[in-house]
């Protein structure tokens, strides 16, 4: 059984007023009583004030990017050990940080062995540009972004992969869950041979895009997909709780509706 994920990149969004006016609405929508894992990813600035404003939920906290260095002379950058010190959560690799600020393969993969050391669960984020697609190499694009990002490590069961094509990624056209469900068989594929089968069963793998709470009951409905990495619709409280509740509702088909709202 693989817990289901719904996290929200509010990326460079929400002054931390904003964030702890946003962590308020989805306080009145999110129970405490879902199993779906909900994660928020407040910028930097706010992860203290969210982390608080936070309190009394199940709602984790995630960070978007950290440095692979515990501490040292790196003006500016952010360490996993400050990270750990405030969120579970942090995601790796997402494809704005590689198209704007140079990240390559191998700075993901130190990344990765950083957060691990560090103790925090790592979303990694892969996926393909629009010429790739359009190409038909899909498959290879995603097997070596898997490959380098991991390559060398030994410990998989904090890790989580969000396969998020970039030609999807805030353009409002949203891949089909069809061909997605097919990647994240490939994705699992290659995580049995980097692990083993039961490792790479546990592994969760989200879907990220464009998703809304209007279309991510397609991607959810799919047997390898295991939840979803959502930016703009993150950053709009009834969005969110909405895709939370249908997460929920299609993989826990049994639970009874709770209304067991934390109160703000
Ligand atoms: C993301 O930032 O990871 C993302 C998927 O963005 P959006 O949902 O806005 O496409």
């Amino acid at each position: 059984m693989r817990f289901p994920i719904i996290a929200g990149n509010w990326k460079m969004n929400t002054t931390v007023t904003e964030a702890i006016e946003l962590v308020g609405q989805l306080r009145k929508g999110i129970s405490s009583a879902f199993s779906v894992e909900v994660v928020v990813c407040p910028p930097f600035v706010s992860l203290a004030a969210v982390k608080e404003a936070l309190k009394g939920t199940s709602i984790k906290l995630g960070a978007q990017n950290l440095h692979f260095e515990d501490k040292g002379a790196y003006t500016g950058e952010v360490s996993p050990l400050m990270v750990a010190d405030l969120c579970e959560v942090i995601i790796i690799g997402h494809s704005e940080r590689r198209q704007y600020f140079g990240e390559t393969g191998e700075i993901v993969n130190k990344k990765i062995g950083a957060a691990l050391r560090a103790g925090l669960k790592p979303i990694l984020c892969i996926g393909e540009k629009l010429e790739d697609n359009e190409a038909g190499r899909t498959a290879e694009v995603v097997t070596e972004q898997l490959r380098s990002s991991l390559a060398g490590i030994d410990v998989f069961a904090d890790l989580v992969v969000a396969y998020e094509p970039i030609w999807a990624i805030g353009t409002g056209k949203a891949a089909h869950g069809k061909p997605v469900n097919e990647t994240a068989a490939l994705i699992r594929r290659i995580l049995t041979e980097l692990s083993n089968q039961e490792t790479a069963d546990s592994i969760r793998i989200l879907y990220g895009g464009s998703v809304t709470a209007e279309n991510i009951a397609e991607f959810l409905e799919q047997s390898e997909i295991d939840g979803a990495l959502v930016g703009g619709a993150s950053l709009k409280a009834d969005q969110f709780i909405s895709m939370v509740e249908q997460a929920e509702y299609i993989y826990f088909p049994n639970n009874p509706p709770t209304k067991d709202l934390i109160p703000w």
